[in-house]
């Protein structure tokens, strides 16, 4: 193994410790209660949304209704000042007339009150969803308090990783240090790995599979192949 491979190594090690405090940070639970506070809120704030659009609806149907409504009690009234100045033989006509329009009357008004009803419950859906929003945003600030926290107790530590790796970073080569992020950048930790060597069966130690005769001969030869099956550089001290 030469020197600049040993560095990598180093630099593995560390870049390792750094992702597990990073992932740990990631998987607080903290983190997660932001998230599903996240979450609760964008569905109390779609319901709040939706359930203003839907009463713009339904106002607009009630207020139908009653103008509706007061037209036909108008017209009502009409008629019934027609039939006290009409004689009662002519009246005939006219009680039908009244009659269908009281029944109208009667039908657009039961109409209004299924809509009352449909605001009412409208409404209480808008101030559940208004309630649960305000109280998933405290659940939120609350939880990001934590956790800000948690990355404040954690922020020295990563500092010094970060400063380490970027030591060790212009000691590695290029193309090395290529491979290595094109490995990881799949989130294939270690991307590096040494052989396990199963007297003379070669296996990967990152996926645990054995190893072709080509990958086994490469790596007898130049101490260092690419698995065929995960991709990781495995080598052989
Ligand atoms: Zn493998």
């Amino acid at each position: 193994m030469d020197k600049n491979f040993e560095t990598l190594l180093k630099y593995q090690e560390i870049d390792i410790k750094l992702k597990r405090l990073l992932d740990s940070l990631e998987k607080s639970d903290a983190n997660k209660k932001m998230e599903q506070a996240r979450a609760e809120f964008n569905i109390a704030k779609k319901t709040v949304l939706d359930s203003e659009k839907e009463a713009e609806g339904v106002i607009s149907v009630y207020e139908t209704l009653s103008s509706q409504i007061t037209e036909l009690n108008e017209k009502n009234k009409e008629l019934e000042l027609i039939v006290e100045n009409v004689d009662a033989d002519e009246l005939v006509g006219f009680a039908d007339q009244i009659e269908t329009v009281k029944d109208n009357v009667v039908a657009l008004e039961k109409r209004l009150s299924e809509i009352k009803a449909m605001a009412e419950k409208l409404i209480k859906t808008f101030q559940d969803a208004n309630t649960m929003g305000l109280k998933m945003k405290d659940y939120f600030n609350s939880a990001k308090a934590d956790y800000s926290e948690l990355v404040k107790n954690a922020e020295p530590e990563i500092s010094a990783y970060k400063k380490k790796l970027k030591e060790l970073e212009p000691e590695i080569n290029e193309e090395l240090f290529a491979k290595y992020k094109a490995i990881t950048s799949d989130n294939k930790y270690p991307a590096f790995v040494e052989v396990y060597d199963g007297d003379g069966v070669y296996s990967c130690t990152g996926c645990g599979l054995q190893l072709s005769q080509k990958n086994t001969s490469e790596l007898n030869e130049k101490g260092i192949c690419t698995c065929e099956t995960c991709r990781r550089t495995i080598f052989k001290r």
